[in-house]
């Protein structure tokens, strides 16, 4: 009696331990950056290697989905061949058996003249061979990496060994990780672009959602508040087409897909921003073009986990303070960011901060209070500010076209791309 019970209490701690090991390996993606077709040398250039290092720790920041291993060495009779866009000659080449570990994506990244385009990006495809029982299960695995949403139909889910990635060698471009000026920001390009390597655009789960010229994933629509209109290639939020200083856009331009930045590479959070996915990049000095709300939401809506966004950078904004000499109110006044909700509260000694007046929240522009009865002596004021409560908007779903999924046991896909990411300047 006293041996079964014991082995039992073992196995109780061993599934204990599995299930701790599981929690544990939701952890962030691991992005390899592989260099070796960048025949063309474009990251030779000073700052591009710790630019795309950067640009690629910040997804790995994101992303925290569990990703299985491709590893021919471990199956009977399966192989496989990564197929990967060489981005020094847009030729794409056969890497037989490639071994991808797990939770890790590869990227080639390098270079050559684009033309109009600053980058260009996608994930790799692949082809594979199999016999036996177990064909099927390889076969899923190197098309999903174990992402199981991926094989239902529609898709909701994608993940893929890797990709490649080109960027301009025409270019001269900015490799700040803190502030653009004149010239193309790298940072922003890349973030563009690896958001195509990562499905925007060039990924199943993604065109599942796309109706008509809208895109109807429920994570973005919820962020825009309605289905967001899309570019005419299906892999971009619509172009704003207008390029104007002093913030790159015409804020009055019904053609806008806007946005809140999540602030990241010197840009603070919480600002209004054309949606990093727009087809083409309006560089002007200031601030990088970073990811928005949106834009991560569009990942969301892929299937890739993303972790709870950084809590936004929150900066107080100046108050202002004026008294009114006929009855003496004091008024005070701020501009308001409407991702925001402010309570002003006051105190006459600093300490055991009263509230005053109600909350303001969804306001976007200028904000004020009045205390139409100030104490007699000095007093003190400041502004609380929070995250606004997020608005609810009831998604739309409509039914995505269907997918056929074959029984065979060999199959292949050819890399993605997104051809016409182009970009513009503002003087
Ligand atoms: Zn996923
Ligand atoms: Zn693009």
């Amino acid at each position: 009696m006293l041996f079964p019970a014991k082995s039992r209490n073992r196995s109780l701690m061993v599934a204990a331990t599995v299930c701790i090991a599981s929690s544990a390996s939701s952890d962030a993606i691991e992005i390899e950056i592989d260099y070796s077709l960048d025949a063309n040398g474009f990251f030779n250039q000073p700052g591009s290697k710790e630019a795309f290092r950067a640009v690629c720790d910040y997804f790995e920041s994101i992303l925290t989905d569990d990703l299985a291993r491709i590893d021919q060495s471990e199956w009977t009779g399966e192989t496989w061949a990564a197929r990967v866009r060489n981005p020094a000659t847009d030729v794409v080449e056969s890497i037989p058996g490639k071994v991808i570990p797990a939770d890790t994506v590869v990227i080639y990244a390098g270079g050559r003249p684009l033309g109009g385009s600053l980058g260009r990006g996608g994930p790799g495809g692949y082809s594979v061979t199999g016999t036996g029982a177990d064909a099927q299960a390889w076969f899923n695995l190197v098309e999903t990496r174990g992402e199981s949403g991926a094989l239902q139909v529609p898709p909701r889910d994608f993940a893929s060994w890797g990709g490649s990635v080109a960027f301009n060698t025409s270019t001269t471009w900015n490799f700040s990780l803190t502030s653009a000026t004149g010239n193309p920001s790298f940072v922003s390009t890349a973030l563009h672009e690896l958001g195509h390597i990562f499905g925007v655009g060039t990924s199943a789960s993604w065109t599942a959602y796309i109706i008509g010229s809208v895109f109807t994933g429920p994570k973005s629509a919820a962020s825009f508040g309605a289905n967001v209109p899309m570019s005419g290639d299906g892999a971009h939020w619509r172009d704003d087409a207008a390029c104007v200083l002093p913030n790159g856009y015409n804020p009055l331009n019904p053609l806008n897909v806007l946005s809140k930045t999540v602030g990241q590479f010197g840009t603070p959070a919480g600002l209004d921003q054309i949606a990093r996915m727009d087809p083409s990049s309006c560089q002007i000095p200031g601030n990088h073009l970073v990811f928005t709300e949106l834009d991560l939401a569009g990942l969301d809506d892929i299937g890739w986990d993303i972790t709870s966004a950084p809590p936004a950078e929150i900066v107080a904004p100046a108050l202002a303070i004026s008294r009114n000499p006929s009855n003496g109110h004091v008024t005070l006044s701020w501009t308001a960011e409407n991702s925001f909700a402010y309570q002003l509260e006051e105190s006459p000694i600093l300490s055991g901060w009263q509230d005053l007046g109600s909350p303001v929240s969804g306001v976007s522009g200028p904000a004020s209070v009045t205390d139409t009865t100030p104490p007699t002596g000095a007093n003190f004021y400041r502004l609380e500010v929070g995250p606004a409560p997020a608005p609810v908007t009831p998604p739309s779903f409509a039914s995505a076209p269907e997918m056929w999924l074959g029984e065979a046991v060999h199959g292949s896909r050819e890399p993605a791309v997104v051809e016409n990411c182009g970009g513009c300047a503002a003087h």
